[in-house]
């Protein structure tokens, strides 16, 4: 169960045009952006992602949602599995609501402290920013290295000065134990006879880069010297916010660049990616003094299909491709392009494009040694192949790595490729491939609840479903995702799982779900355009789950509200609900909660138990009697039953169907409208769409039309 709180921060923190651009071409149109859509083919753009909605919608099909729901759509993932990979990307961690309550607390501290360190850090980071101003040496230094003020702002880089406290003028409390936890002081046992050990700032006359992880906060620092000096480079040690084998330096200051250019460059040091930007490659990023790690790449992964390793040509350079070559053959999948750029000996990518300029470099990018053809040069790297057993070797040696492929067309042409090396028959090839996975199923299952996180280098293989809890340490505690459809709980308890509306803070404007296609029309199971609803994804009660709309939350308004009222009148009578056209169900479902949540709770309560009396339900939602499938949720709506009854006088024997529909119709009308507003704020846009602006006009004349109709004549 995933708290409702963590997926409102999760899309807070998450901005929709940076995620959908990702896997859609965007161009601005107006306040919003258009692109083709992903989900119908299309030659001229109907799709628009509106930032300031944090929505997307397609007006030639129909789709919309918000950045939840576009995962699910685009990656057809269930709602779970969506909310888990949006939360790695913004480098969160989903929190687990059915963990024991010392464990949720232990993990509170956790995250409080990692706050603090941060908060601690983005000082310092600011701190020496500011001295940088001031020292003229330091600045002459990046200057000297073809470092504009402006690409030196954005990486904020700084500068500590030579000095043993240089930050006790930013700290006033030197001896805070978070500067030691923290990694920028660091401190000493007593000597005999004394009380207080030494202490003093770790990173002295070096330039500071701050490290930043995808949401732009400080979690650690590398310094490097100005001259001489040992070492070169000194990175903070790991602290609970600071892995090193997960993080990437540039990431966060390379996002926009990384869609603007489709790859990703992977170099070794922070020199190399800030002279990179420097360049004009604002994509670049580069590991924290470790090789490259499966973690490295799956996070690469998420922000783009294409990456290009750049090493350096000597040795080191060597080994460290072949440590990436392992730690990214798993992610290899056929859509995505890896590649591998070897520099002159001598070089690295900073002092490369110094020399020769961004032209050159761009050319060695472009020349860089696809995956297939590295694999095999480097299991063939010692091999003689002119004898037999120099081919067998290879063999031998090459065999694992292409185990490590996922499943797909690559694995088999270079399984093909590998036959001709070696020159055996491609099902020789394929034979030994297959009893080389047999054999790696058989050890994964021998080893089954290893602990996760361990073997990035083994012969596992995120797909196959046996090895993927070793593979990925990155879920820790988490349990195994659910299967798709299996996840309505999940997703009713993402609504409001348990919280307090107490808790709900004011939400942004357009509160109401203008996501809902609208469109009432008597007995229809069907949208107003006549085109069919798509299917639902999963059984019963899943269906608002293929949206991953409905979170966001507003506080109850003081006087009674349409929504209130339509609570009540299907409290009284739910035997209306199913009445209702399945495109107000979605518009009612789509409502903010507690509303959206109430509802799609009354549908899963209905089918599960039929029709209920006014007083059974009630007594549910108030947590007088338990359900008995979802106890947990027991007296979750309490605070919408009292209200409701507070401001809606007894049950009213003469609702009728016909009035309910009165009084959704205007929550209609304002999805519609805020359907059309979208339209005309994107400029031009394709036939389907200019064809739905035209049905929207009239839709919402009509609209207004029967709300006049509906509304008793009053003096
Ligand atoms: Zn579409």
């Amino acid at each position: 169960m995933i708290p409702p709180s963590f997926i409102q921060d999760l899309l807070a923190r998450t901005d929709i045009a940076d995620l959908v651009g990702r896997y859609v071409t965007l161009k601005k149109a107006g306040i919003n952006f258009k692109g083709l859509c992903p989900f119908h083919g299309e030659k001229s753009p109907s799709f628009i992602v509106s930032p300031s909605r944090q929505t997307y919608h397609c007006f030639g099909c129909g789709v919309h949602g918000n950045a939840v729901g576009f995962l699910m759509e685009y990656g057809g993932l269930g709602f779970v599995d969506a909310v888990k990979d949006l939360a790695q990307m913004q480098g969160m961690q989903v929190p687990d609501d059915n963990i024991r309550p010392e464990e949720r607390e232990r993990q509170k501290q956790i995250k409080e402290k990692q706050v603090s360190l941060t908060d601690v850090m983005a000082k310092a980071a600011q701190h020496w920013k500011q001295q940088l101003k001031k020292t003229p040496r330091a600045v002459n230094y990046l200057k000297g290295r073809g470092l504009t003020g402006e690409v030196a702002a954005r990486f904020a880089l700084g500068y500590a000065p030579d000095s043993w406290r240089g930050l006790a003028s930013a700290f006033p409390k030197y001896d805070d134990p978070l500067l030691v936890e923290s990694g920028l002081v660091i401190a000493h046992d007593p000597d005999p006879g004394e009380t207080e050990g030494k202490r003093y700032d770790r990173f002295r006359d070096r330039i500071m880069f701050p490290i930043r992880n995808p949401q732009g906060e400080v979690i650690g620092f590398g310094g490097r010297v100005l001259d001489k000096g040992e070492p070169k480079y000194l990175n903070s040690p790991e602290t609970p916010v600071f892995i090193k084998g997960r993080e990437l330096y540039g990431l966060y200051e390379g996002r926009a660049a990384l869609r603007n250019k489709g790859y990703a460059i992977v170099t070794e040091g922070y020199m190399d990616v800030v002279a990179l930007a420097q360049w004009g490659f604002g994509n670049a990023v580069a590991t924290l003094g470790t090789a490259c790690t499966a973690d490295h790449a799956q996070k690469l992964f998420r922000f783009t299909d294409q990456v290009v390793f750049s090493f350096d040509g000597d040795a080191a350079g060597r080994r460290a491709a072949g440590r990436a070559l392992e730690a990214a053959l798993p992610y290899a999948t056929d859509t995505r392009r890896i590649s591998f750029l070897f520099l002159p000996k001598e070089h690295d990518p900073d002092s490369y494009i110094r020399e020769f300029g961004a032209e050159a470099f761009e050319q060695c990018v472009k020349q860089a040694v696809p995956l297939s053809r590295q694999v095999l040069e480097h299991a063939a790297a010692d091999c003689d192949m002119d004898s037999a057993e120099g081919r067998a070797r290879l063999l031998v040696q090459a065999i694992p790595l292409i185990a490590q492929f996922p499943e797909g067309a690559l694995q088999g042409l270079v399984a093909d490729d590998l036959a001709q090396m070696a020159r055996t028959s491609p099902d020789e090839v394929r034979r030994r491939l297959a009893e080389h996975q047999q054999k790696a199923r058989q050890q994964s299952a021998g080893r089954d609840r290893r602990a996760p996180g361990g073997g990035a280098s083994g012969a596992q293989h995120p797909r196959s479903s046996d090895a993927s809890s070793d593979w990925d340490g990155n879920f820790g505690d988490i349990p195994a995702f659910e299967p798709d459809g299996g996840g309505s709980e999940d997703w009713s308890q993402a609504g409001g799982g348990g919280a307090a509306y107490g808790e709900y803070e004011p939400s942004a404007p357009s509160s109401q779900g203008w996501q809902g296609q609208g469109g009432y029309k008597q007995g229809g199971g069907q949208r107003r355009d006549g085109k069919p609803w798509k299917p639902w994804k999963g059984g019963s009660g899943s269906r608002w789950q293929s949206r991953g709309s409905p979170v966001e939350q507003r506080p109850l308004p003081q006087a009674a509200t349409p929504l209130d009222r339509i609570v009540w009148v299907l409290v009284c009578h739910s035997e209306f609900w199913e009445q209702l056209p399945s495109a107000t169900h979605d518009l009612l479902c789509d409502q903010p909660a507690p509303y959206g949540e109430f509802f799609r709770w009354l549908d899963r309560m209905l089918l599960a138990q039929g029709l209920l009396p006014a007083e059974a339900l009630l007594q549910l939602m108030r947590g007088d009697a338990q359900d008995p499938e979802h106890p947990e949720e027991t007296g979750h709506f309490q605070p919408l039953a009292k209200r409701i009854a507070q401001f809606v006088d007894v049950p009213d024997n003469k609702d009728t169907v016909e009035q309910l529909m009165n009084l959704i119709r205007p929550i209609e009308l304002v999805a519609l409208r805020e359907e059309l507003d979208l339209l005309t704020q994107s400029g031009e846009l394709s036939e389907a769409a200019e064809a739905r602006k035209m049905e929207l006009v009239r839709l919402t004349l009509a609209m207004k039309l029967e709300i006049s109709q509906s509304r008793p004549i009053s003096g």
